[in-house]
């Protein structure tokens, strides 16, 4: 009999919409959302599609989604424009692509994917990336169609003209991480890919970069170890290389839930940063850890039942 990290689950998906403090409100659209985007790549992969279709669809279908922090949906930045960054990547040989600042995109994600196929380069950012978008096809939304009414009065609290903010979670600050989305699949052939899209953090500074888009940081996908997406506090994930991390330890030999559990108390113990990750090792077995106080996801059993959760951590550690 195969021992528990032997055994073959394939295919293999597991979706995230953010590792944050959910308010209360957002708690049943942050699930259906992960459960749409888990379900459609989900049959993609059934019918035998490669892992990077499934990350691909079921983040243009968080992407979508009014309720997440990428693409329509996105916080807004400290001069209430969207700035969206993505990345993807092929387990099957390290490809990847990324884009970075992107204000005129309704899927970075698929943007991304466009870097990874059809440039010499791996990373576009800012206006680059959008002429790139146009070369290949895609057409350029305006930055407002990708602002919601939640998001404008969320700014307008932040930025009361007297200086003040009627609700502690409206304060404005660049840390303060929301709900990026994520997937990571294993497809029939045994190929991993992971994808990660983001709006980044409330009332950033223009410009700023996070850890969604940076490799080893927001994602990493290699068939030899596995893949991973990640969530939270930027600035600090990208400080232990969160996604790599936890690759290294699979390859270690540590299972998918050991691996998620010792990149999170790294994270705690190193920077004092809160988020969480999703895992698969490359027998699609699934990790799920986080120290932000919540983490909503949605996973498929070997049975092919989807499962949605948020995942709650009571005292968390910092
Ligand atoms: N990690 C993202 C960033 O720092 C935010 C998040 O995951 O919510 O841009």
């Amino acid at each position: 009999m195969k021992s528990r990290r032997e055994r073959n689950s394939l295919p293999a998906l597991i979706v995230h919409g953010g590792a944050w403090d959910i308010p209360a409100e957002m708690h049943d659209p942050s699930l259906a959302g992960c459960r749409q985007a888990a379900s459609h790549a989900w049959e993609l992969l059934t019918r035998g599609e490669s892992a990077l279709d499934a990350v691909e669809t079921a983040v243009r279908i968080l992407e979508d989604s009014p309720t997440f922090d990428a693409g329509r949906g996105s916080v807004l930045n400290a001069r209430a424009e969207v700035e969206l960054d993505a990345i993807i990547m092929d387990g099957r040989n390290l490809n990847l692509g990324a884009v970075m600042a992107v204000k005129r995109v309704r899927h970075p994600v698929t943007l991304a994917r466009l870097v990874m196929m059809e440039s010499e380069h791996n990373i576009l950012v800012g206006p680059g990336a959008e002429t790139f978008a146009v070369d290949h096809g895609l057409s350029l939304c305006r930055n407002g169609d990708l602002v919601v009414p939640r998001e404008r009065e969320r700014y307008r609290r932040g930025h009361a003209s007297d200086g003040t903010t009627d609700n502690h979670d409206e304060t404005p600050t660049r840390h303060n991480p929301t709900d990026t989305v994520g997937a990571v699949a294993l497809d029939t052939e045994g190929h991993l890919a992971v994808a990660t899209s983001t709006g980044g953090t409330l009332n950033k500074h223009p410009g700023r970069v996070g850890d969604s888009p940076l490799v080893g940081s927001g994602a990493y996908a290699d068939d030899q170890a596995g893949a991973v997406s990640a969530t939270g506090e930027g600035e600090n994930l990208m400080r232990i290389v969160i996604s790599k991390s936890v690759c290294e330890f699979l390859e270690r030999g540590m299972t998918a839930q050991e691996a998620a559990d010792s990149a999170i108390s790294l994270l705690a113990q190193r920077t004092a940063g809160r988020g969480g990750v999703i895992v698969l090792d490359r027998q699609g077995n699934v990790g799920v850890a986080h120290n932000a106080p919540y983490l909503v996801f949605a996973q498929v059993t070997p049975g092919g039942s989807i499962i949605s959760r948020i995942s709650a951590v009571h005292h968390v550690q910092v």
